[in-house]
């Protein structure tokens, strides 16, 4: 039996790096070298405990590769060895109603716990050397991108989905509550529908980071209120959309209260802890507000996310805080959880 290496979570805040059974592909599967995986919140999050898993449990789900080996059944004029893919959607299974009409992230059989990738550790194995992928979860990457800059694909199509979902018009006044990653990615895609966006983050390094890439309307909730500056700065009105991306749940209660007549809210965020939260219901009656949520993605929103970092509509290098090899995860994750990094990404096979 070949060998690979993978870093496996062992326990809580025991990241190693061990030996596994390299994949086997089937006929309608390609064997993928990986080259790149990012560190998601997600996988942070089980680093600390945060996140319950059973252990032994193989993370990484925002990866980037080379096709080295493709089943008998594959259609070589799509894809064959040497073709650099994005693998994305690997613990949707496909055959449920949800999957079947489209909406693979809303998976009836979804687990981070699944067993993919013809991997015998549970998990979704990005953070492996070599993964069996279903034609299914392949995405393009253009010949100009690099392997980090791909693998933010996954978090960008998260994106594209909460954008598409609020249904972001031109001329929308947009407030994105943090700008962490998905939060500037929030501002980036909602700037691309042609709307205004303001932003509404504490940290003041975020909001100058944010102003080398054009936003300049910035609100710090520290020393101002933000729902009454987001009113003045809106004529009174409150805004058309309001995406927030911050995991405090008493910050859903501001979302709400900044919208206008009429607005949108969108929790994306996930909630730690999650708190509930007090709403008026009468202010959603009268004001109208939809009150929506946004998880994960669909193919559909992979493909989009693929075409805007292929085309270079959205340039993702700014996002990558750093890499380390997979032999030196553990520094990395250390680096990655550092709230002043963005993405840091394991570099694989290099
Ligand atoms: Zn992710
Ligand atoms: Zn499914």
């Amino acid at each position: 039996m070949t060998k690979m290496k993978a870093a496996i979570f062992n326990d809580v805040k025991k990241l190693d790096v061990e030996e596994i059974e390299k994949p086997e592909i089937r006929p309608n599967e390609v064997l993928v070298q990986l080259k790149a995986c990012a560190l998601c919140t997600w996988e942070q999050r089980v680093y600390t405990g945060v996140n319950k898993v059973q252990f032994p449990f193989i993370g990484g789900h925002e990866e980037s590769g080379i096709i080295v080996k493709a089943g008998s059944e594959v259609n070589p004029d799509l894809w064959k060895t040497g073709d650099r893919v994005v693998v994305g959607l690997m613990t949707s299974c496909g055959d449920c109603e949800n999957c079947r009409v489209g909406h693979e992230g809303s998976c009836t059989n979804f687990s981070y716990e699944n067993r993919v990738g013809g991997l015998n550790v549970r998990g979704m194995g990005g953070l492996a050397e070599y993964l069996a992928v279903p034609v299914s979860k392949l995405f393009p990457v253009a010949e100009g991108l690099s392997f980090e800059e791909a693998s933010l694909t996954e978090p960008l199509s998260c994106v594209v989905h909460s954008i598409d979902t609020a249904d972001v018009q031109l001329g929308d006044n947009v407030v994105v509550i943090g700008t962490g990653i998905m939060g500037a990615f929030h501002a980036l895609l909602a700037r691309q529908q042609g709307a205004r966006v303001i932003i509404d983050e504490p940290d003041e390094k975020r909001r100058v980071f944010m102003k080398t890439l054009g936003f300049k309307e910035a609100i710090d909730p520290m020393n101002e209120d933000p729902v009454q500056r987001v009113k003045q700065l809106t004529d009174n009105k409150g805004a058309d959309v309001v995406f927030d991306t911050v995991a405090v749940s008493k910050i859903a209660e501001q979302a709400v209260q900044m919208a206008a007549i009429r607005g949108k809210v969108m929790l994306y965020s996930s909630y730690h802890p999650d708190t509930p939260i007090s709403i008026s219901p009468n202010t959603l009656h009268r004001s109208m507000t939809k009150l929506m949520g946004s998880a994960n993605s669909d193919s559909i929103d992979f493909f989009k996310a693929m075409k805007l970092l292929n085309n270079g509509t959205i340039d993702a290098k700014p996002f990558i805080a750093g890499t380390t090899s997979l032999e030196n995860i553990d520094k990395g994750m250390q680096k990655a959880l550092n709230p002043e990094s963005y993405r840091v990404i394991v570099q694989m096979n290099r």
